[in-house]
């Protein structure tokens, strides 16, 4: 008898998920499956013990030590958990193995539904010059820069040359602002050139670089995109993520506070073309560079959920890892592009266990005391309480603060009574900076580019110096 796979067994809906992942996004996807009447299995290592998603899902297994490679990383242990819980997919969250191809491959051939795109889509997407050509061939409008990688210093200052300065080389395999160094003359190329691929080669063990025009002042918006597996593509609008540090959001909102309804609707239009160029489907996330003439430019295409959906969620009323639950079962969308209204404005802070007067230092620790803000308009996604010890492995983000108005101007103030509201005791977190931030008027004004933050941190370091210099 042949052997019968095991979603043959399947009658639309997976029985049970096994979610490869941790922390607020492991709760966030276990939800998801329980308002699908999905069963969940959590895995965890030694150092989460006690966490809550290993005590909210159905099931949970141990799958080794605190040392993510050994543990969350490693797709044979995971892929044994899910083989002895009898689970049907995986949910990998974001971060983790969540776009690593090979996985999705082992899984395939394990007859275990990855929730995401297929393995060669993820590879495809994850090498980002290669990416970027894709989308240059569909007339996604692209950064101008290298065709490809550069293999030679001379490659780079040839291009260099030829799209004037100043200049990004950025890492093919890159991510989490790794391995991006930006040079402003030939001087610094050389350094910039090597300094990448030494990260490149750190960070991913590849040190292939690209070259791209260094857009100055620009903000960054990214578009998120639904696609089955019966070739139906929307997208959802998109996020402004401009308010980063160090390439990394700190703040996120939907919808974008500079767009006009024609750049919304060309860029809305590029990213459905460049998902189905792609082969995408499931979510993902293309992300574009906005120039202030309102020029855009593709960057990279995210494949996997990202931590900031919420505010999609919050202007859409879409959950939108129920749709990815749905779209891996092989259901077609619900919903078509002129089904999808925005609502209101959304608006999200990263919560971290870092000291943002220490150069946003770690924090890691026990919780000692632990007040979550509520009230209309507030979502708050976390895995934190109070006595929780936050271990130090892992990232730092301990929540995340959602609010929704129905202006700008009302998420804002939601979000400065929320951020009043919250208390964390036993940590530090960025709190405080977040305060800061959304009673700056130049964050109130929304005229700000990626550089925001730096200024911001700089202009606050310069005022305290004024203060300790008039008191001595
Ligand atoms: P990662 O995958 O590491 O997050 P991205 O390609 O998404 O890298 O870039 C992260 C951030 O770096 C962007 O949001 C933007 O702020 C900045 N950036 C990247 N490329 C450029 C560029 N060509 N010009 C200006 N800023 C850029």
């Amino acid at each position: 008898m042949p052997k019968l796979s095991r979603t043959h067994y399947l009658r639309g809906m997976f029985r049970k998920v096994l979610i490869a992942n941790r922390g607020e996004i492991a709760l966030r996807i276990i939800r998801a499956c329980r308002d699908l009447g999905i069963k969940t299995v959590a895995v965890y290592s030694e150092a989460d013990r006690d966490s809550l998603h290993r005590r909210f899902a159905d099931e949970d297994v141990c799958i080794g030590p605190a040392h993510s490679s050994r543990s969350y990383l490693d797709p044979k242990r995971i892929i044994a958990a899910a083989e002895v819980t009898n689970a049907e997919a995986i949910h990998p969250g974001y971060g983790f193995l969540a776009e690593n191809a090979d996985f999705a491959d082992i899984c395939a051939s394990c007859e275990m539904k990855f929730i995401g795109p297929a393995a060669d889509v993820i590879r495809k997407m994850g090498d980002k010059s290669a990416a970027k050509k894709l989308m240059k061939e569909a007339g996604v409008p692209v950064v101008p820069g290298s065709d490809g990688t550069v293999g030679s210093i001379e490659e780079a200052a040839e291009i260099a040359g030829k799209i004037g300065y100043p200049v990004i080389i950025k890492a093919s395999a890159g991510g989490g602002g790794r391995g991006m160094r930006v040079a402003r003359g030939d001087e610094d190329l050389q350094t910039a050139y090597r300094t990448a691929r030494m990260e490149a080669e750190a960070a991913f063990k590849n040190s292939e670089v690209y070259v791209e025009k260094y857009v100055s002042n620009p903000r960054h918006i990214e578009i998120q995109i639904l696609a089955d597996e019966h070739g139906n593509v929307i997208h959802l609008g998109e996020r402004d993520c401009t308010v980063q540090r160090r390439h990394q959001k700190l703040i996120e909102e939907a919808p974008s506070p500079v767009l006009t309804p024609e750049v919304r609707k060309q860029i809305g239009e590029s990213a459905v073309r460049g998902a189905e160029v792609a082969g995408y489907q499931n979510a993902g996330t293309i992300e574009f560079l906005y120039d202030v003439d309102g020029s855009f430019y593709f960057m990279e295409m995210n494949t996997r959920i990202q931590v900031e959906h919420p505010v999609t969620e919050q202007v859409t009323d879409i959950d939108l890892v129920r749709e990815q639950l749905r779209i891996a079962a092989g259901m077609q969308l619900e919903m078509t592009q002129s089904d999808v209204t925005i609502r209101g404005h959304s608006m999200e802070c990263r919560i971290n266990a870092e000291n943002p007067d220490a150069g946003f230092r770690p924090s890691p620790g026990q919780i000692t005391s632990l007040h979550v803000p509520g009230g209309l308009g507030i979502r708050v996604d976390t895995h934190a309480y109070a006595k929780y010890v936050i271990p130090a492995f892992y990232d730092s983000m301990i929540a995340k603060l959602i609010t929704h108005g129905k202006t700008r101007a009302e998420a804002m103030k939601r979000m400065q009574r929320a951020l009043e509201e919250f208390v964390v005791e036993g940590v530090d977190t960025t709190i405080p900076f977040h305060k800061r931030v959304f009673s700056d008027p130049v964050f109130q004004s929304a005229k700000y580019d990626t550089s925001y933050v730096e200024k911001f941190l700089a202009g606050e370091s310069a005022a305290k110096l004024e203060v300790t210099k008039s008191e001595s």
